[in-house]
C-alpha cells in the first residue's frame, strides 16, 4: 500500500507496517522499562523531548507533507510542545499520593498510592497526526507508562523524524502500520486510547473487553452551533467560520451545522458568505489546506449533492477542485438545509457550513441533539447569561461560548464526549491522566487491641 501526498496527489509513498513479531517485541521492550521508568526523574526526560520538538524542522516538514498544510502544522508542533511542558508542570501534584485521613470505622485510617499501568497504547487518525499520536502519549509518559502509539497508515511520515526526537530514556515507541497494526497492538498493551471513527471503536472497545484492558474511545462529532437573536453576529459569523473550516474541517470538534434564528439568519448567512467568500486555499496562499485522506473528497461532494438534490442552495464553494494534483475544498456555505439532509446528520470532515433557519432557543436546541454524536457545540446569543442557559440544554460534552471550536486549542476543561462520540474518562483537564493509573488504597488498623467484628474464637 502507497501513501498518498496531499499536495501532489501522488501515492509515491510505501507504507511500510511493522511486522507483528517485532511489534510484540517492541511492547516487551517496553514493558522491561517499566520499572525503571516509574523511578526516573520523568519531568526532566519529557521536558528534553518537548525542547527538541518545538524547534525542529524535519519533523514539520514531514507534518506538512503527510497533510499538505503549513501554518497549521505549525500550530500543532506549539500545541504538543504547550502539552508537553503543561504536563510537565502539572503531574508532580496530580500524582502526589493522598493524604492519609480518618476511615469511617473507628481506629482505621485510609491512605494511598497510585500504579501506572506498565504499558499504555494509543490508535490515532490522520487529521492531526502529531497532535493525536502525542495528547495522551505524554500524559501516560508522565503518570509513568511506558507508550506504544500507531498512528494512521494515512499520514505516517511524521513519525521518523519523531523517533529521532525521542530521547534514550523516554520509553515511547511511535510505530508505522495499518489497522491490523493497530488491532495487533491492542492485544499487547494494558489499557488503550483510541482516536477514530465510530466504527473502528467499537471494534477496539469488543477486543479490548476479550482482552480485558480499559479502552478509552474518542471518536467522531457533527457539532452544531446556535446563534441567537441579540448575538453579535459579526462575531459569530467569523468564529464559526474559523470553526468549521480550519484543518480544511478535517476535526472532530468541526462545526459542521448551524441553527440561526429566523429573525437573524438572513443577516447571519449574508456575513457568513462574504467572508468564507474570501479565505482562500494554501496553494494560493491562504489558509485552508488540501483533503489528506484519499476518498475524503468523495464523501465531502456526495453530502453537498445530496443536500442540493433535496433543495439546498450553495452560496459559496461546494466544489472538490483539482490544484496540482491534490484535491481541495473552498469554505462552502449551504442555506435551505434539513434534517433529511446527509449535511446536517453525518460527519462530512471537509469546510462545509450548512445554515438552517430555527424559530428559537427551544428549536435550535431540540435540532442540535437530533443527533447520534455528542462531541462539542458553540452558542451565540444575546448575552452570557442566556448562551449559558442554552449550552446547559446541548448533549455535549463541550459548549464554546461566544466562540466556535475552542477544543482545539484549550485542553484544561474537563469534559467527557457525549452519545457515538466517545465512551470513558476525561480526555481534557488535569484528571485526564487518571486514565492511565491504578488508585490503591491502604487501609490501616494501628490498634492492638481484637476488632469489635471479627470472630470470638477465644472464651
Ligand atoms: P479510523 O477509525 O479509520 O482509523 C483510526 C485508527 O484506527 C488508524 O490508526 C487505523 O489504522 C486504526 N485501525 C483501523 N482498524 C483498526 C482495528 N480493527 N483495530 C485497531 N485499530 C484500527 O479513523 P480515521 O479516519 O483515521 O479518523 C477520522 C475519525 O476520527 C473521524 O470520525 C473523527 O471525527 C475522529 N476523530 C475524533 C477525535 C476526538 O478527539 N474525538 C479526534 C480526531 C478525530
Amino acid at each position: 500500500m502507497n501513501v498518498r501526498n496531499p499536495i501532489t496527489g501522488q501515492s509515491d509513498r510505501p507504507l511500510a507496517p511493522i511486522p507483528p513479531d517485532r511489534l510484540a517485541a517492541v511492547a516487551a521492550g517496553l514493558r522491561e522499562r517499566a520499572p525503571a521508568w516509574q523511578h526516573a526523574d520523568r519531568g526532566a526526560v519529557l521536558a528534553r523531548f518537548g525542547a527538541a520538538l518545538a524547534d525542529d524542522d524535519a519533523l514539520l516538514s514531514a507534518l506538512v507533507a503527510d497533510t499538505g498544510r503549513v501554518g497549521e502544522s505549525l500550530l500543532e508542533r506549539r500545541l504538543v510542545a504547550g502539552l508537553i511542558d503543561r504536563w510537565v508542570r502539572q503531574a508532580p501534584a496530580l500524582l502526589a499520593p493522598p493524604a492519609e485521613r480518618p476511615a469511617s470505622l473507628p481506629g482505621v485510617s485510609v491512605a494511598g498510592d497510585v500504579v501506572p499501568y506498565e504499558l499504555a497504547g494509543m490508535i490515532t487518525p490522520w487529521n492531526l497526526p502529531l497532535l493525536l499520536g502525542l495528547i495522551d502519549a505524554v500524559p501516560a509518559l508522565a503518570a509513568g507508562c511506558t507508550v506504544l502509539v500507531k498512528p494512521s497508515e494515512v499520514t505516517p511520515r511524521f513519525i521518523e523524524p519523531l523517533m529521532r526526537l525521542v530521547p534514550g530514556d523516554l520509553p515511547l515507541r511511535v510505530v508505522e502500520g495499518d489497522g491490523a497494526t493497530g488491532a495487533a497492538l491492542v492485544d499487547l498493551v494494558d489499557t488503550v486510547v483510541f482516536t477514530g471513527s465510530v466504527t473502528t471503536g467499537r471494534q477496539v472497545a469488543q477486543a479490548a473487553a476479550r482482552a480485558f484492558v480499559p479502552a478509552f474511545l474518542e471518536l467522531g462529532g457533527k457539532d452544531p452551533a446556535i446563534v441567537l437573536a441579540g448575538a453579535d453576529l459579526g462575531r459569530a459569523a467569523s468564529a464559526i467560520l474559523w470553526g468549521g473550516t480550519a484543518n480544511a474541517g478535517q476535526s472532530c470538534q468541526s462545526i459542521e451545522r448551524v441553527y440561526v434564528a429566523r429573525e437573524v439568519h438572513d443577516e447571519f448567512l449574508d456575513r457568513l458568505v462574504a467572508e468564507a467568500g474570501q479565505v482562500g486555499l494554501t496553494c494560493e496562499g491562504g489558509p485552508i489546506g488540501p483533503i489528506i485522506k484519499p476518498g475524503q473528497e468523495d464523501l465531502i461532494a456526495a453530502h453537498v449533492a445530496d443536500a442540493v438534490a433535496k433543495g439546498a442552495t450553495v452560496h459559496t464553494g461546494g466544489r472538490i477542485e483539482r490544484h496540482g494534483g491534490g484535491h481541495w475544498c473552498r469554505p462552502t456555505v449551504l442555506s435551505g438545509v434539513d434534517h433529511g439532509m446527509l449535511i446536517m446528520t453525518e460527519e462530512t470532515f471537509g469546510p462545509v457550513l450548512p445554515v438552517m433557519a430555527v424559530s428559537g432557543p427551544d428549536e435550535a436546541v431540540a435540532l442540535a441533539n437530533d443527533s447520534v454524536y455528542g462531541l462539542s457545540a458553540a452558542v451565540f446569543a444575546a448575552g452570557e447569561e442566556q448562551a449559558r442557559a442554552v449550552a446547559a440544554r446541548l448533549q455535549a460534552g463541550a459548549v464554546s461560548i461566544n466562540d466556535a471550536g475552542l477544543t482545539a486549542l484549550v485542553h484544561e476543561g474537563e469534559k467527557n464526549s457525549f452519545r457515538l462520540s466517545g465512551l470513558g474518562g476525561s480526555r481534557m483537564g488535569p484528571a485526564s491522566i487518571g486514565r492511565f493509573l491504578r488508585r490503591r488504597a491502604f487501609l490501616v488498623n494501628r490498634s492492638d487491641a481484637a476488632d469489635p467484628w471479627w470472630h470470638s474464637t477465644k472464651e
